[in-house]
């Protein structure tokens, strides 16, 4: 059945009658880093992508920007080709070095969405830093108590340290935001690993020099606050800071950067629809979540600030199912 879906979806004249039929559709696909060589989390793999491009573009897709999709679909332009959008989050070193040259040599035009304080070197995201202490620790194997939770973690096997780790992630990202950082100070103590102050090299951001190279050579780059907190944990005036911070220091660095948002996390859990509004007001023009789904410009402009993407797939067949008339009309059903 998966081979019989995938041969259908390669089908592009299909692709484009569905366009034209069942409305402008759009795949914007979200992608975090690269392949670690540890394996501690997963990543995308280069070759991958670079096979998933040279696919596209030989079936006729149209590669757009993110903020070239909102502007034509504040438009209502009806483009003639199905379009792909590609988005990566955080901003790290490796997004710059290993992912945007694959983007830019098949002209893909994708957007980097960065985090102010990651950027300016001033603190470095606290997913990673929990990835940094569940991979560094000696410890084999531990019960931790915090806030009526109690967690059994093991550290002995890679999969106990992946598996450790996502359970403390799920955890601490919706602690309230002062809860989360005496979390993490807590499990310093208890992992006996102290967190360095900025970020170590194999968390290394993308600087603020690097990105304005890469913009300069087609990489758009956009807003994904200033912390990496979730916004569902943090009050409305500490959302405002994430909004404006995040957006006065890109301004500075690159002036002619995206116009569009990236939720941290971007799920229904990790922030609600009056946060929509705060962006708007922060003079956004859209907002991207990690909702995920295909969806078509009308969509879009009707729900400018929720905007669904699809996770990078792990296969060549699933995104070539993703970029398809076949998920398009699956997510008009759902
Ligand atoms: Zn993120």
């Amino acid at each position: 059945m998966d081979r019989l879906i995938t041969s259908l979806a390669t089908i592009s004249p299909l692709n484009f009658l569905a366009n034209s039929l069942l409305g402008h559709y759009v795949t914007i696909f979200m992608l975090h880093r690269p392949q670690p060589v540890n394996n501690i989390y997963n990543g995308i793999c280069p070759r991958l992508l670079d096979n998933c491009l040279t696919y596209a573009q030989k079936k006729g897709f149209e590669f757009l920007s993110i903020d070239d999709v909102v502007t034509m679909s504040i438009r209502g332009d009806n483009p003639k080709k199905p379009i792909l959008c590609f988005t990566m989050d955080d901003g790290y070193l490796d997004q710059l070095t290993v992912l945007t040259p694959i983007f830019l040599k098949h002209n893909a035009k994708p957007t980097i969405f960065v985090l102010s304080d990651f950027s300016d070197n001033i603190d470095w995201p606290w997913d990673a830093k929990l990835i940094y202490l569940t991979q560094t620790t000696v410890i084999s194997k531990i019960e931790i108590e915090f806030d009526n939770s109690v967690f059994t973690l093991s550290f002995d096997t890679l999969q106990n340290r992946i598996s450790s780790r996502r359970q403390l992630t799920g955890f601490a990202k919706h602690l309230a935001d002062e809860k989360q950082d005496r979390f993490l100070k807590l499990l310093e103590d208890k992992l006996q690993v102290n967190l360095p102050p900025v970020a170590p090299i194999e968390f290394a951001p993308a600087d603020w020099e690097s990105l304005r190279h890469y913009q300069k050579l087609g990489l758009n780059v956009g807003a994904h606050g200033k912390t990496h907190k979730v916004f569902n944990i943090l009050s409305d005036e500490q959302v405002n800071i994430e909004l404006t911070t995040s957006k006065n220091r890109l301004l500075q660095e690159i002036p002619t950067a995206s116009n569009v948002y990236c939720y941290s996390s971007g799920t229904d859990k990790d922030y609600a629809s009056r946060h929509c509004a705060l962006v708007a007001n922060a003079n956004f023009s859209a907002a991207l979540s990690a909702k995920p789904g295909n969806t078509t410009l009308a969509s879009i402009q009707q729900d400018l600030f929720n905007i669904k993407r699809h996770s990078f797939p792990s296969t060549l067949e699933r995104f070539i199912r993703y970029s398809s008339w076949i998920e398009h009309l699956r997510s008009k059903i759902d």
